[in-house]
C-alpha cells in the first residue's frame, strides 16, 4: 500500500480553492486539493460559438423546464442556459434556507473548478467604498481591510489572469492591472461620450474582463506537466490529477464577453 503525505489540504476547486492550491505548490508545498464534483473539461460543453448566440435571450421555456426539473433557484442565475444546466447544483438535492426577511439566490455548481465555469468573467477590484459598507450603509459589514493594503494581490491575479481593461481613473472603482486594452466599438465610444457630456459627474466605463479558456479548465486549475514543480497537486473526487505550476496567462480565445 502506498502511502502519501501531503503539506497541505484544500477543500473544493473552484477560485479560492485553485488559486490557495496554486500558491502553496509554487512554493513547494504538496497539497491534497479535495474536490466533490466530476472533473469538467472541454468535451462537457459544445462549440463556444454554439453557446454565445443566445446571450441576449431570456430562455423563458429554458428555466421554467429546468425549475420542473430541480433547478428553481439556479435558473434564475444570469446567462443560465439549459446546456450547461449540469454545471449548476440541483436545488431539491440541496436546499438551503434563509431568514424570511432576507431572501437569497444562491446559485452553486459542484463540479472541478466551481463556479469558474459560469461566472460571468467579469473582474472589478473593490474599493474602500464597498470595503466600508456599514459605516456608508448602515447595513452589511466593515472589512478590516483597505483597498491599498490588497492592490499589489489584486494585481498579481489580475495579471495571472491577463485581463482586458482599461485605466480609467473612476473614484468609484480602483482601475485594475489590466495587460489587454479592452476595445469599444464605435457606438459604445459616442455612448460614453455622450452621457459623460450630459452627465459629467457620472463615468462610463468599459468592464474588465478575463477570456474564457478553450479548453474549459480555469486558469489557476491548469496544469503543466512540463513544467513540474517540486510539489505535486492532485485533484481527488474523480481522480483528475494536476500538476502546478500553472500555464501562463498568455491564452487565447474570444474576447467578448461569453456564457459560461
Ligand atoms: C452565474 C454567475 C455569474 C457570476 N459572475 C461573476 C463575475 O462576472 N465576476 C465575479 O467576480 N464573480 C462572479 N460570480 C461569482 C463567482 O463565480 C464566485 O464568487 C466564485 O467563483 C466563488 O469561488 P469559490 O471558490 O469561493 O466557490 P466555488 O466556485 O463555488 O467553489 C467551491 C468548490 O467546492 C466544491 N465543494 C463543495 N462542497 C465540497 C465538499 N464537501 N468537499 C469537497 N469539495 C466541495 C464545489 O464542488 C466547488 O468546486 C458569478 C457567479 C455566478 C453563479
Amino acid at each position: 500500500m502506498t502511502t502519501n503525505s501531503y503539506d497541505v489540504i484544500v477543500v473544493g476547486s473552484g477560485a479560492s480553492g485553485s488559486f490557495a492550491a496554486k500558491e502553496l505548490t509554487e512554493q513547494g508545498l504538496r497539497v491534497l486539493l479535495l474536490e466533490a464534483g466530476p472533473a469538467v473539461g472541454k468535451q462537457e460543453f459544445g462549440p463556444l460559438e454554439k453557446l454565445t448566440k443566445k446571450i441576449a435571450d431570456i430562455n423563458f421555456w429554458e428555466r421554467a423546464r429546468a425549475t420542473l426539473q430541480g433547478q428553481p433557484v439556479q435558473s434564475k442565475a444570469i446567462f443560465f442556459d439549459e446546456r450547461l444546466k449540469s454545471l449548476f447544483v440541483n436545488d431539491r438535492h440541496n436546499p438551503y434556507t434563509t431568514p424570511r426577511d432576507a431572501p437569497y439566490l444562491w446559485f452553486r455548481g459542484k463540479q472541478g473548478g466551481g463556479r469558474m465555469h459560469t461566472f460571468g468573467r467579469v473582474l472589478l477590484r473593490w474599493s474602500d467604498d464597498d470595503f466600508r459598507m456599514r459605516s456608508r450603509t448602515g447595513s452589511g459589514l466593515d472589512w478590516p481591510i483597505t483597498h491599498d493594503e490588497l492592490a499589489p494581490y489584486y494585481a498579481e491575479v489580475e495579471d495571472f489572469l491577463g485581463l482586458y481593461g482599461r485605466c480609467e481613473g473612476a473614484e468609484t472603482l480602483p482601475d485594475s492591472e489590466c495587460s489587454h486594452n479592452a476595445e469599444l466599438t464605435e457606438a459604445e465610444e459616442i455612448f460614453i461620450e455622450e452621457v459623460e457630456a450630459q452627465h459629467p459627474e457620472q463615468r462610463v466605463i468599459s468592464w474588465r474582463y478575463m477570456v474564457p479558456d478553450r479548453e474549459r479548465v480555469p486558469a489557476p486549475a491548469q496544469g503543466h506537466d512540463d513544467r513540474s514543480p517540486d510539489g505535486s497537486l492532485q485533484l481527488h473526487g474523480h481522480c483528475h490529477y494536476l500538476r502546478s505550476p500553472y500555464r501562463s496567462r498568455d491564452r487565447r480565445g474570444d474576447h467578448r464577453h461569453a456564457d459560461g
